[in-house]
């Protein structure tokens, strides 16, 4: 059994602290330790990044950007390892990991390259004798914090950007996935990423999250969790008014009209739910169909899923991989539970099939009362429910507290992009159940979170904006 070390100004320390077991949630083997640290080494951290910074910022951004494009390629000369120790402590089927590698990676080449477009301006003067520029300035030291679903790409679209803007970084990562986050940080180094520009603190998440909340070094808050927990950071993030960025829940909508192409739906709306056994805050949790077409979707749905094999995510052919622990499976059953009750049929899975597998689960006759309705499942179960009207589908998909992601499927373009101006939310899938991608913005409206991951937006996020007058 491996044990890690946090990696702080290069060094890797803390092997005299208490531990954290990193469990496989396939097997329930613990597979490693991470040291538990505290406010003590967030702290160091903190200092580090503080003290990196001061030369990192001052590097021209083209000598960022040949440094993180070496990170780059290193993650993908490793792209086997850092997958398997992914499916290792997340569980998701490795061929899943393999392509979160590159997709996280795509962040990383997508930002060493943006990190060189940063650009200015001049503003014209009202007066001859002055001149008006504008600048853009890292922000400084960030503090990243990040969810179990996405052990690697949830770091890189954060740590990218902010390295190729100049800041540096502390990252606490998830409990429950510590390990690909230090592979990752090692190899930075490993590149040739000075020390103290990135620094990785496993470890009470309240207390790394409040020693970091707390300091006025720390000039930037990035997280991507739950609402709950991104509200509390936000709180705190107040007394020192960082800037901050905020991906949260979700709960996505898939609306599959009248004139969608059945196949293409089916893919999509499959495709869309069951990634990462239905454990992202893109997964669509909703889903609602056209009354005319709801059989023939339903039939070919379920025969879809009942294709979906389930089971160690390291054995070859496996589409499911286990949830992540008991909690996650428990809401997925309350879900389940609190539908049959109020009348849904369960029309394929429905149960645990052992330890933390869950089987992909579809159910129709649902309605708007049940929990899984509202309520985030994060788990494999699709809810069908069905509609009269384009106005009556949006107006219910946008009846939500969040605005991460929604999904239409139609071959009727031009209804098919009204109504995607008219969803509340901050992505969009038309006829495409997996729209992310690194150029392109990555966010939510409502309580889904504040700023953009990805593309030209997530870069300034890490930028503070300068404007300089001068009297000549
Ligand atoms: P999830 O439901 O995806 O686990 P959480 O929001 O609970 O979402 O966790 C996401 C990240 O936030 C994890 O790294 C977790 O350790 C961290 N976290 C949880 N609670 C807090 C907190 N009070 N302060 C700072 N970080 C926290």
């Amino acid at each position: 059994m491996e044990k890690y070390a946090l990696l702080i100004n290069g060094q890797q320390t803390g092997q005299d602290l208490d531990t954290i077991e990193v469990v496989n949630p396939a097997t329930s083997e613990v597979i490693a330790t991470v040291p538990n640290g505290s406010t003590k080494e967030a702290k160091k951290a903190v200092d580090a990044a503080s003290e990196a910074f001061k030369s990192w910022s001052a590097h021209s951004a083209y000598e960022r950007s040949e440094l993180v494009r070496k990170w780059h390629d290193l993650i993908h000369e490793n792209r086997e390892d850092l997958a398997r120790t992914m499916t290792l402590e997340q569980g998701k089927p490795l061929k899943e990991a393999l392509g979160e590698i590159d997709y996280a990676n795509g962040y990383i080449s997508w930002f060493a390259e943006e990190g060189k477009r940063v650009y200015g301006e001049q503003i014209p003067a009202t007066q001859r004798d002055k001149r008006m520029f504008v600048t853009k300035q890292p922000v400084g030291v960030v503090a990243v914090i990040t969810p179990w679903n996405f052990p690697a790409a949830m770091i890189t679209r954060k740590v990218a950007p902010a390295l190729a803007a100049g800041c540096t970084v502390v990252i606490k990562p998830a409990e429950l996935t510590p390990l690909t986050a230090f592979k990752l940080a090692h190899l930075a180094e490993e590149a040739g990423i000075p020390k103290g520009v990135i620094n990785v603190v496993s470890g009470d998440s309240k207390t790394i999250g409040e020693a970091w909340t707390d300091d006025t070094r720390v000039r930037k808050l990035t997280f991507t969790g739950s609402t709950p927990v991104g509200k509390i950071l936000m709180k705190n993030s107040a007394d020192t008014m960082k800037k901050i960025s905020l991906e949260l829940g979700g709960h996505a909508p898939s609306i599959v009209t009248q004139d969608a192409d059945l196949d293409k739906a089916v893919k999509g709306v499959v495709a869309s739910k069951y990634r990462n056994a239905g454990q992202t805050c893109v997964c669509t949790n909703r889903i609602y169909v056209h009354e005319s077409i709801v059989d023939q979707f339903t039939e070919k749905y379920v025969a879809e899923v009942k294709k979906l094999k389930v089971g160690n995510g390291l054995d070859e052919g496996i589409d499911i991989g286990p949830l992540i622990d008991d909690r996650a499976v428990d809401k997925v059953k309350k879900h389940i539970e609190d539908a049959a009750d109020k009348g849904a049929k369960i029309e394929t899975g429905g149960s645990v099939k052992e330890g933390l597998f869950f089987e992909p689960t579809v159910l129709t006759g649902v309605t708007d009362d049940m929990l899984c309705m509202s309520e985030e499942t994060f788990g494999p179960l699709a809810p069908i429910t069905t509609f009269k009207t384009e106005e009556e589908a949006v107006e219910r998909a946008n009846d939500s507290i969040y605005g991460l992601a929604a999904y239409v499927f139609t071959e009727n373009i031009s209804r098919g992009i009204a109504i995607c101006e008219q969803l509340e939310y901050g992505i969009v899938g038309l006829n495409d159940g997996g729209p992310s991608a690194p150029q392109a913005p990555f966010g939510g409206f409502k309580q889904s979170g504040l700023g953009r991951e990805g593309g030209h937006q997530g870069m300034d996020e890490y930028l503070e904006v300068k404007y300089i007058s001068v009297g000549l």
